[in-house]
């Protein structure tokens, strides 16, 4: 261990290159000093810094070359003290053993005050089971710092980063959160997957007064909510959300400032804005772009509360104000949003003034769904929309738009909307400079080609030699695989140029999809003909296990025959806590199947737990299935999720579902998807469409289908709230 005299009158700096000289140099800490810890991977490592600096004289644990100290395995970070200053370490390679990565206490008495994280990394620090819960980032105390951060992957369960107010020593904290990186957080398929909570219902009179600022949200996607606020008093100001899936929602507490912030959606699906609930709540100069979101999901909500509600549900919107918003195509505005039986309080004592509402494609993009007399309309534009019926405060006029240095679009010769100083929040000045930010998700065809020839294991040989992104491209022929083909990375199968490639199996299953795998097949013929005589075989299916990272499953132009050896014998299966960001079967064929195409039915348990975001059929022809086509299950009655989505059109069954282990007698079986589209399709001599609506809003479109000795649709809406 080396003392080295810092500038200070006793000021230490004390490199560490172990735990234990860790440990013992944080005993005897005083104000100024600074731990340094060797550049290297510090395994195990569960980190506690203590101490008492001052304002002046931080006390600081930081890395010798920040970027360069790598804490992996089961490690995390625990601060409790005052004036303490962490920064430069990455956490990577592992996960927590406790619920939390990074906490802003040592037990529930010792907290932290004055602290501050800084250009700290948690880089897909993730517990391997999906649904085993935990954060990364919990803040305790007061006047606590988080800051220059970079924050991606989070995969499973639990809130990205929490603040607590669960002590009188946590609340009106006044906390910073600002110019963090907030990467891609994928989408969970369940509740708890937000990536910033400011409180919890049951503290959410209480104030927080944390002010979250000039950070990036880069698609974070884990579920309805990016940000819910669930305390009083908190400053959401120039944030930039990029392509996130979801709103900010001002779900409990009043008082809280929403100013300045940019919402880029680029049309992607779900991409929402702001959410309102709550008493003296300011919505204003924020600007939203391109967010298709709708229901609680829209660009701009203002939410129904319930009667003398209690304090974990919604509480009248009142003595608000959304002020000099931009809302360009944007989809969805809804009013009164939720209004039902029990949310039947409509926003009173509300102001909405100076917005722009510019969207020429979309005449119905503003929703009323109550009593909007407790709102006082004044000095609105729309442009290309139509303004709530009989409602003052609206002008109809048409207005240019023109793209302003700042790069958004500001109205030509009139001053409306968000104003022209707002700035867009550059990715690159949030976060740490020295840490890569990831770029657009290209899974497949990226890599190079790999030709393969018929020989006895050159299938999986390639299989396990390619990288990811490859193609192999399978000669003219038969082509046996004799072990099960795993695929732990995105590639794709298809026949060479011109030829005719076929693949028969001697295992249960012919693919299976392990964490970080996704495949595409296309062009190819698969036969169950060699494989084993036991029920229950596959062609493709999930890892057994809880997987981390979302595959995708692809399958174009296929042929799927004789999977017959036995019963039970499906395409497609997947194991609990598995889940697809998309599933896509396209100008396939499939004939002789004694089980299901797409059996996606294990979640069972009615824990709001889904399997598969998107799931399309589409221009396929199904013949003499015994199972379904598709078994989609997503129980519970939370409303955290926006799928699953299913689509089925331009696709004919025959002679589908009526095997006797069909436990559901449907030929497509839905319970809980929350948008399903089926349409021009031929069924014929199968069993009928069975859905069940469940949870949230389904949005149900079945027709133009033609019917042949098949009983019409049924749809079970009885469980619906
Ligand atoms: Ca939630």
């Amino acid at each position: 261990m080396a003392f080295l005299v810092g500038c200070g009158a006793s000021a230490s700096e004390i490199n560490v290159t172990s735990q234990q000289e860790y440990r013992d140099a944080v005993k005897s800490l005083q104000p100024g000093d600074t731990i340094v810890l060797a550049d290297g991977e510090w395994r195990d490592f569960q980190i506690l810094f203590t101490g008492e600096g001052t304002a002046e004289r931080p006390i600081t644990l930081t890395a010798e070359t920040k970027g360069q100290v790598l804490i992996t395995g089961q490690s995390n970070l625990r601060i409790a003290g005052k004036y303490l200053v962490v920064s430069g370490l990455v956490f990577k390679d592992g996960y927590s053993p406790t619920n939390t990565v990074i906490a802003f206490r040592r037990t529930k008495g010792e907290l932290a005050y004055h602290s501050r994280v800084t250009e700290v990394v948690i880089d897909h620090f993730n517990n391997p089971e999906r649904f085993e819960p935990d954060s990364w980032v919990m803040m305790y105390g007061r006047n606590n710092r988080f800051d220059h951060n970079h924050l991606e992957g989070k995969s499973n369960q639990g809130v990205t980063m929490a603040v607590r107010l669960d002590s009188v020593e946590s609340q009106e904290n006044h906390h910073r959160i600002d110019h963090n990186y907030f990467g891609p957080r994928p989408v969970l398929g369940s509740n708890g997957g937000e990536t910033l909570r400011i409180g919890t219902s049951h503290y959410s009179l209480s104030n927080s007064s944390t002010v979250v600022e000039d950070n990036y949200f880069d698609r974070c996607n884990g579920e309805v909510e990016i940000i819910s606020s669930k305390s009083g008093m908190n400053t959401f100001r120039g944030n930039l959300f990029y392509e996130s899936r979801g709103t900010l929602t001002l779900r409990h507490g009043n008082g809280s400032v929403v100013e300045n912030n940019v919402f880029l959606g680029n049309r992607v699906d779900h991409t929402g804005g702001i959410r309102v609930i709550n008493k003296r709540q300011t919505i204003r100069n924020n600007y939203m772009f391109g967010l298709t979101g709708h229901r609680f999901g829209g660009a701009l909500v203002i939410m129904n509360g319930v009667p003398n509600s209690p304090i974990n549900r919604y509480h009248q919107v009142e003595d608000s104000v959304v002020e000099n918003n931009s809302i360009i195509a944007s989809d969805h505005i809804e009013l009164a949003a939720g209004a039902d039986s029990e949310r039947s309080a409509p926003p009173i004592s509300t102001r909405f003034s100076g917005n722009l509402i510019h969207n020429p494609d979309g005449a119905d993009s503003i929703t009323v769904h109550d009593d909007i007399s407790g709102i006082e309309f004044s000095d609105n534009i729309v442009v290309g929309v139509t303004p709530p019926a009989d409602t003052p405060g609206f002008e109809s006029r048409s207005v240019e738009l023109e793209k302003a240095e700042n790069g958004l679009f500001y109205p030509v010769g009139i001053d409306i909307g968000a104003g022209r100083d707002l700035k867009i929040l550059d990715r690159a000045s949030t976060g740490v400079a020295w840490y890569p930010k990831p770029g657009p998700d290209s899974r497949f065809d990226t890599g190079k080609t790999i030709a393969v020839a018929t020989g006895v294991g050159a299938l999986s040989a390639a299989i396990e030699q390619a990288n990811a992104g490859d193609i192999l491209e399978l000669s003219a022929g038969t082509h046996l695989a004799e072990q099960v083909l795993v695929v732990d990375k995105p590639i794709s199968l298809k026949s060479a140029n011109g030829a005719s490639a076929r693949i028969e199996f001697e295992r249960t299953a012919l693919f299976e999809i392990k964490d970080g795998g996704s495949l595409k097949i296309s062009n190819l013929e698969i036969s169950g003909a060699s494989s084993m005589d036991v029920a229950g075989n596959t062609v493709i299916r999930t890892s057994r296990y809880s997987m981390l990272n979302n595959y995708v499953l692809q399958v174009d132009n296929m042929v799927v025959t004789d999977l017959d050896t036995n019963h039970s014998f499906n395409f497609f299966s997947l194991a609990k806590h598995t889940f697809a960001d998309r599933i896509e079967i396209s100008e396939s064929e499939f004939r002789n199947i004694t089980g299901h195409v797409l059996f996606m039915n294990k979640e069972s348990e009615d824990l709001g737990i889904y399997n598969g975001e998107y799931v399309s059929i589409v221009d396929s022809k199904f013949a003499n299935i015994e199972g379904t086509i598709a078994d989609i299950y997503r129980g519970g009655t939370d409303e955290s999720t926006f799928g699953p989505h299913f689509e089925l059109r331009g696709s004919t069954l025959e002679s589908v579902g009526h095997g006797k282990r069909n436990k559901s007698a449907a030929s497509v079986a839905l319970h809980g998807v929350q948008a399903t589209s089926i349409h021009d399709n031929v069924f014929v001599d199968s069993k009928p469409i069975r859905i069940a609506e469940t949870v949230g809003e389904p949005v149900t479109i079945v027709g133009e289908n033609r019917f042949d000795g098949t009983e019409a649709p049924v749809i079970d809406t009885t469980l619906r709230p």
